[in-house]
């Protein structure tokens, strides 16, 4: 059933967290196909225990795109979505949380939010019954969205790393090579090492001598932390 709804969304709106919004799913499921669903470590780490797996064999089962998508099957449905709906609710990314809208973070550090451009047959209901911070709080997005800034702020302290080394001299540029190489080699040639939570931080632990923590949130907290040290080491 085609609503109004749908056909009257503009995605050129910029919403704030005291925005007035609601959106209410119906799950028609047409937003679970031909979607690419970005994940960071710590979305991988959920959904692998989720499946009662470590992160190492769901990037290699479940992840395409250099382990930073949710593979699809044939008919462009996520990899997760069964007749009964999303079969990893309760660890779905920040993508699907905040679903219909989209989180954009200026370089200054300023957040705002748009609407994406519904599938024409959504039976989601949109309204403007609460607010956007409302949507954010009910659909459990404060751990994911702490997680997608730390993780942007380590890629950008990454590439600071590697442009200084690239930029000093014929030496180092081999070296920035060298580092490079022990970022991307992992078990999996298609996926980098440095995304795989459960292997840097068992290697972390290991080196420190401490236990390694079972829940997402801590081990991702060694994992930022194993990837500043590293950093730091290389640092020029
Ligand atoms: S993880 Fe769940 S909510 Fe997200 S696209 Fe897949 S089936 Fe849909």
């Amino acid at each position: 059933m085609a609503t109004d709804n749908a056909s009257t969304r503009s995605t050129e709106i910029r919403y704030r967290r005291d925005s007035a919004f609601s959106y209410t799913c119906h799950a028609c499921n047409r937003c679970c196909h031909d979607k690419i669903i970005h994940l960071n470590p710590y979305e991988v780490a959920r959904l692998a225990q989720n499946r009662s797996i470590g992160t190492t064999e769901f990037l290699a089962q479940y992840t395409d795109a250099a382990g930073t998508a949710l593979n699809r099957v044939e008919d462009g449905a996520c990899v997760f979505l069964t007749e009964n709906g999303c079969g990893v609710h309760a660890d779905r990314p920040l993508v699907c949380r905040i679903y219909p809208l989209g989180r954009h973070v200026t370089a200054e550090g300023e957040e705002w939010f748009s609407e994406l451009a519904p599938h024409p047959q959504t039976e989601g209901a949109y309204g403007t019954a609460g607010t956007v911070e409302e949507y954010l709080t009910a659909q459990g997005t404060a751990p994911y969205i702490q997680a997608v800034d730390q993780y942007l702020d380590v890629l950008g302290r990454m590439a600071t790393v590697l442009r200084a080394l690239i930029g000093a001299g014929q030496e180092t540029r081999s070296e920035a090579q060298r580092t490079m190489d022990d970022l991307v080699t992992g078990i999996d040639p298609e996926i980098p090492a440095w995304l795989d939570m459960d292997r840097v931080v068992r290697e972390y632990c290991h080196a420190k001598r401490i236990a390694v923590p079972d829940d997402p949130a801590t081990r991702m907290e060694l994992h930022i932390h194993a990837l500043d040290e590293w950093l730091h080491t290389h640092s020029v």
